[in-house]
């Protein structure tokens, strides 16, 4: 599986830079941003390294499926599924991304506002 020995990232989901981890299988991990913007604030990435939703193609819809029934699960667990919650992906500068690995940012715990900054 491809990953970027360089993207902090792919650091985070093999292990060499610790993250305070929710979840994780063979194909997904989801931490939580060490910036929370919400109670709770989770980061799910692939393991592969995507640089973005903008890099999707096809055969990317398993892992992009696995990777919002993981975020379900993990907000069920979190305790913030009921109340309601937001996922959100950026994409590029003008999109406020800035680690360039696909991540789902998963938020709750709090009301939303909308539209988003
Ligand atoms: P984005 O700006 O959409 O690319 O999201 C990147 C997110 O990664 C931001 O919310 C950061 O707070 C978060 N982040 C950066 N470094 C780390 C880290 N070492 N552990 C957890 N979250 C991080
Ligand atoms: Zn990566």
């Amino acid at each position: 599986m491809a990953n970027d020995p360089e993207c902090l990232f792919c650091r985070i989901a093999s292990g060499e830079i610790p993250s305070k981890q929710a979840f994780a299988d063979e194909a997904v991990v989801a931490f939580h941003d060490i910036a929370p913007r919400a109670p709770t604030h989770i980061l799910l990435i692939p393991r592969e390294h995507i640089r973005s939703a903008a890099e999707l193609t096809d055969d990317d819809a398993p892992i992009v499926g696995h990777l919002f029934a993981v975020a379900a699960r993990v907000a069920r667990d979190q305790g913030i599924s009921d109340a309601g919650y937001r996922i959100v992906t950026n994409i590029g500068r003008g999109g406020g991304q800035t680690v360039d690995h696909l991540h789902l940012h998963l938020m709750g715990g709090r009301s939303m506002t909308w539209p988003p900054g």
